[in-house]
């Protein structure tokens, strides 16, 4: 990378490929000029760009081999949480303030690895409107947020630490407009347990007419909904219920098996929810860390055991994900890493992508769920999400094109947000 940041605001980047994001092939020899925080030009490169500046005009920065992508967009983190292989219970210890500084570290390195919007889905108080304000002002680097603020959960449910807890119509519709007035972004509710303690991922929580009310409830507010679903039956609820985005899907029957259901998940395709399959969420940085350890040694009975259970929760997430693919929910499947939850590790987007890809979702498939699905399905799709004119200035450059191969995702060059260089 050559060049300088533009003091003035005003600045042009010449890539040698340019992907923009809205499933179009890529451009090569592209130059993308950006006033302020906006694109304001994105196209092939005229000749003299190519060539040293001359006289007054945009900073340029060249990137012989460098591919722009969109910032990606995360639908799925926890900034709150720590990522360092604890138990729910044991994060849930820390006090707040803990909790806000963990975030602000989670923050930047999200960021630095090329995530320029992500998606808070739940965390504990105000913790997650004060982390999104502290971005805004400028008081912590990391992407552009959009925040759920407390998970909207039942008595003893799933993330009742973050203190949403909401039973029957009226408590959750007074705990939705009480996040609302918080300023949350979207509304995100608990549908089924999860790794919280004392719930059980294999059953669904809430009925038909709680979950309604919290979709019409925050519909009323202008606000989306996204909705935790690991159980078969809350994944049915929901749909049935009108929510906009589903977490996880992973099928789970009551005795614990994941059996596919085609039925129910013809009714997703058929239902325009959006599925955020969290992919990297059974354990893929347990697996690579077990790996990697079994490269030097053997592992313990324990460690094989649990690497095992993860690659098996792994390949069945992936053969549902391909199989909803197959049925036509491609267009809307997701990017999200829940980041901070377990070991899920913050600054790995490219794993989401890398899984996808596993899943049998083309490169550009994989490339479109992280940026411009993303953005949609978060509500912010008009904004942010590809590289055009008149949208924020979110661009990432890789050292190499992701469509020959995803791991270039892993390989970031450079992260603009807001026309700014991230440092
Ligand atoms: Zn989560």
């Amino acid at each position: 990378m050559v060049g300088v940041k533009a003091g003035s605001g005003r600045l042009a980047l010449h890539v040698a490929a340019l992907i923009d994001g809205t499933g179009a092939p890529p451009l090569p020899d592209a130059l993308i000029t950006i006033e302020g925080d906006m694109i304001r030009s994105a196209g092939p490169a005229p000749p003299k760009a190519a060539g040293s500046r001359a006289g007054p005009g945009p900073e340029l920065v060249t990137f012989d081999t460098g591919v722009a992508v969109p910032g990606f967009v995360d639908a799925h983190v926890h900034f709150t949480l720590f990522a360092d292989g604890r138990s729910y219970e044991a994060m849930a210890a820390e006090p707040d303030a803990m909790m806000a500084f963990a975030a602000a570290r989670n923050a930047l390195t999200h960021l630095r690895a090329g995530v320029t919007t992500a998606r808070d889905n739940g965390s504990r108080n105000r913790l997650g409107f004060a982390l999104k304000q502290a971005i805004d002002r400028g008081l912590v680097a990391g992407p552009g947020l959009l925040v759920s603020g407390r998970p909207v959960t039942p008595p003893g449910g799933h993330f009742h630490w973050c203190n949403g807890i909401a039973d029957g119509p009226d408590e959750i519709r007074q705990a939705v407009k009480s996040l609302a007035a918080d300023g949350a972004d979207h509304i995100k509710i608990m549908a089924s347990g999860g790794g919280t303690r004392g719930t059980d991922p294999a059953r669904a929580t809430y009925t038909v007419p709680e979950l309604t009310c919290a979709a019409d409830a925050a519909h009323q507010l202008g606000l989306p909904t996204t909705a935790h679903c690991r159980a078969s039956e809350s994944m049915r609820r929901a749909i049935e219920a009108g929510l906009d985005c589903m977490e996880h899907g992973e099928f789970i029957a009551p005795d614990g098996t994941r059996p596919f259901d085609p039925g129910l998940a013809a009714r997703l395709v058929d239902s325009g929810m959006y599925l955020s399959p969290t992919l990297q969420a059974n354990g893929w940085d347990t697996i690579l860390r077990l790996r990697a350890v079994r490269e030097a040694r053997d592992l313990a009975p324990d460690e094989e055991r649990v690497l095992a259970a993860a690659e098996q929760d792994t390949q069945t997430s992936l053969d549902q994900v391909s199989r909803l693919t197959d049925m036509g929910l491609g267009p809307r499947i997701v990017a999200g890493t829940d980041a901070g939850c377990f070991d899920f590790s913050f600054g790995h987007i490219d794993y989401c992508l890398e899984l996808m890809v596993a899943a049998g979702m083309s490169p550009m498939q994989a490339l479109v769920a992280s940026t411009s699905v993303a953005a949609t399905a978060c509500g912010v799709g008009d904004q942010v999400g590809t590289i055009q004119v008149g949208k924020r200035a979110d661009i990432v450059i890789l050292a190499a094109n992701p469509l020959e191969d995803i791991r270039a995702v892993s390989r970031v060059l450079a992260v603009y947000k807001d026309g700014e260089l991230v440092t």
